[in-house]
């Protein structure tokens, strides 16, 4: 094919093979989806809905559209679904225009603590065209459920916004309702609870965690991250109403033509998440990212813990450099992970106090509890031998990596 992009993937390929993909949110969907992310599908014009197209010759578009719908709703037990988002970011845009009007007011997690940048933060969409205020962690940097109570008395939201980027605990979807319940019931304001599960999705749905569609009125997600599915977002409710007004929030409002492959990729991968053997996949990411927190802990490094794909490394108090310099350092022996801010951060976001880790995408190449604890002993000694022997540590990545599968390779 093209020569030029042709080399660049080999490249990729390569650097994905040997090196160690520790980044939280990302994943390799099985081969299966992608090849319907290159399907001809892509030829389509679909714009609408199944059964409403602006186009002719949608039969067989709906059909898979239809398809997707069915496998996502039983997946997470919910009455609706709109698979059209093209990311998570615009599931959000589009959420927020189904359920508030401009200007009004939501209730996220203080961006350093682990929010998203479509929680309010000053360089997205979302602070320009809604009113965020924030509610904070509790001291120990974890989810403080009386915090949660006042700042809904203190705000009166319109909407109140749960699910992170960075959080490595469990959320409490239910009581989170019940403190919403509560407030509405005394307050002049309607406050609607919208969960943003882009990072824990695939957690939910093998089920070792709360399921917000249970709880929320509205959820959000990305189909690439622990779901392992193609680049992607969608949106669920339970209620017939938000339905119709997130449909049309998707299209005509914030999108055009539906991209069909990555539907069709999603239907492939949802049907995956519904395996047995997706929950044994879920239950060994658990087991392996805590079975890597753990062993640092008991090198002595400061983590935050996990009951979820991902922990955070505190770098400036373990090894008295920032989370920008560790990450440029384990970059350079093959392993990637991302400077992450830490609860009470002193340091700029550009700098950060910490890493974020997480092993769906390793686990998914086939890692063991076993390396992911020899994972952590590679993370303690780049992060504290001066200077670093890159060498030694690159053939060590390396050894690991060629254990696992072939990244174009995995299947489900
Ligand atoms: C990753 C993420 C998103 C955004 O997803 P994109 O597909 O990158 O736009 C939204 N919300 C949360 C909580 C995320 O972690």
């Amino acid at each position: 094919m093209d020569r030029e992009i042709e080399d660049i993937f080999a490249l990729e390929t390569k650097r994905q093979n040997e090196g160690i993909e520790l980044i939280c949110s990302e994943n390799y969907p099985s081969k299966e989806t992608r090849l319907a992310m290159s399907s001809i599908m892509v030829a389509k014009y679909a714009e609408g809905f199944p059964g409403h197209r602006y186009y002719g010759g949608c039969e067989f578009i709906d059909r898979c559209e239809n398809l997707c719908i069915e496998r996502l709703k039983a997946l997470f037990g919910a009455k609706f679904a709109n698979v059209q988002p093209h990311s998570g970011s615009q599931a959000n845009f589009a959420a927020y225009h189904a359920l508030i009007n401009p200007g009004e007011t939501v209730l996220s997690l203080e961006l350093n603590d682990g929010g998203h940048l479509t929680h309010g933060s000053p360089v997205s969409f979302s602070s320009q065209m809604y009113h965020f205020v924030h509610y904070p962690l509790g001291e120990d940097a974890h989810l403080d459920y009386g915090i949660v109570e006042k700042c809904l008395d203190e705000y009166d939201p319109n909407l109140f916004l749960a699910g992170y980027s960075a959080y490595p605990y469990a959320i409490d979807f239910k009581r989170m309702r019940e403190l919403i319940d509560e407030h509405n019931a005394h307050s002049s304001t309607h406050c609607l609870f919208m969960v943003d599960m882009a990072h824990i999705a695939g957690i939910i749905a093998a089920g070792y965690c709360q399921n917000p569609c249970d709880y929320a009125d509205l959820v959000t997600s990305t189909t690439h991250k622990t779901l392992r599915g193609p680049r992607g977002g969608v949106i669920l409710t339970n209620d017939p109403d938000i339905a119709k007004r997130v449909d049309k929030a998707v299209f005509p409002y914030s999108q055009g033509g539906p991209l069909e492959n990555i539907i069709a990729a999603k239907a492939v991968a949802f049907r995956e998440d519904a395996e047995p053997s997706f929950k044994t996949y879920i239950k060994k990411v658990l087991d392996n990212t805590k079975a890597c927190n753990d062993e640092l802990a008991h090198l002595g490094a400061t983590v935050s813990g996990t009951d979820n794909h991902l922990f955070l490394l505190n770098v400036l108090k373990t090894y008295g450099i920032t989370g920008k310099e560790a990450q440029l350092k384990l970059e350079s022996v093959g392993v990637t992970t991302n400077k992450n801010m830490i609860h009470g951060d002193t340091l700029k976001p550009a700098e950060a106090s910490g890493v974020r880790i997480g092993f769906a995408a390793v686990t998914t190449r086939g890692c063991t509890k076993e390396q992911a604890v020899e994972i952590a002993d590679l993370i303690d000694g780049v992060l504290k031998d001066e200077p670093l022997d890159v060498a030694y540590y690159s053939l060590r990545v390396k050894a690991i990596a060629s254990t696992w599968k072939d990244v174009a390779e995995l299947s489900f």
